[in-house]
């Protein structure tokens, strides 16, 4: 656990400190980690050999699937969004990885991604890989919600508000069912969504929680250079590297609210650092390439 001191050099009245989810695994990190463990239990205990799952160019989930499946000796699949992307595989350091990790890929349409919850686009893949164990997009479902139910622990009680960031609201889901009633729990977006508030009340047995919908910069992986100096000031002044698509806009959220006086007084305020570090190389790349300021 480190507290944020000084923050934004002024005396302000609310505690802030972070819980580093991501030094939980070397190389799956954070909440990815969390979401894939009774997953992988559930795989064991249905005999599967193989795991299947999608994602973007770079995801994070991607990456730990893959490292998952070799650590526990499955078979991985990814189906990735992105036909362009089969023969840049070397240029992208998440599918580059995945693929050392064994991975094998399956590259789709962004056409067919859309309809890769149907019948007949998975009827396709058993076709194409046989008995898999499937496992969706971003990872959630019951099993991933149920592996961050284990991030907050008996002694984050004394937290008023805890703070996660958002993408498909498994891990949002698993703060708030262990949480306590008093607390509050905050998350915000990485993308622009209105399906999030139904999909998290799918998996959340408390109402003790709340989406702050100002900080998605414009959408998924949608990023501005404010964002990128906050970032890169954030690490230069408490050592701790956040990643552009999530922990980066939860945090900057995080310090806009206590500017704007959001928080009561004397509130302590727990933000969960969900991991995402290995999305900086692959943003970096994009950065240099539109000659903007990278994350350093
Ligand atoms: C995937 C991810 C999230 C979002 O988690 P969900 O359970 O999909 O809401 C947050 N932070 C990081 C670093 C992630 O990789």
């Amino acid at each position: 656990m480190f507290e944020i001191k000084n923050l934004l050099n002024i005396d302000l009245d609310n505690q802030v400190f972070i819980k580093p989810d991501y030094l939980n695994h070397p190389c799956i990190s954070g909440n990815k980690y969390r979401k894939l463990k009774y997953n992988i239990l559930e795989a064991k205990r249905l005999n599967k050999k193989v795991l299947l799952t999608f994602g973007g160019a770079y995801s994070n989930h991607i990456q730990a699937v893959a490292a998952t499946g070799k650590e526990f000796g499955f078979k991985t699949i990814g189906v990735i969004r992105g036909e362009e992307l089969a023969d840049k595989i070397q240029e992208n350091p998440t599918l580059s990885f995945a693929k050392q990790q064994g991975m094998e890929f399956q590259f789709v349409s962004r056409e067919a991604y859309r309809e890769k919850t149907t019948d007949s686009f998975i009827n396709n893949l058993k076709n194409l890989f046989g008995n898999f164990y499937l496992i969706p997009e971003g990872g959630t479902n019951n099993f991933a919600v149920k592996g961050c139910e284990e991030i907050l622990t008996e002694t984050d009680k004394t937290f008023d508000f805890i703070c996660c960031p958002v993408g498909t609201g498994g891990t949002i889901s698993g703060l708030i069912n262990s949480s306590f009633p008093e607390q509050k729990i905050l998350g915000f977006p990485a993308l622009k969504g209105d399906f999030l508030q139904e999909e998290i009340s799918k998996f959340a047995n408390n109402s003790n929680w709340e989406l702050i919908l100002e900080y998605h910069f414009g959408g998924y992986a949608k990023i501005n250079t404010e964002l990128i100096s906050f970032i890169n000031m954030f690490n230069e002044r408490y050592s701790i590297p956040l990643d552009p698509i999530y922990t980066g806009k939860m945090m900057f959220g995080i310090f806009d609210l206590i500017k704007q006086g959001y928080f009561p007084k004397g509130s302590k305020i727990l933000a969960i650092h969900t991991g995402g570090l290995q999305g900086i190389e692959g943003m970096n790349k994009t950065l240099i390439r539109k000659k903007l300021p990278i994350i350093n």
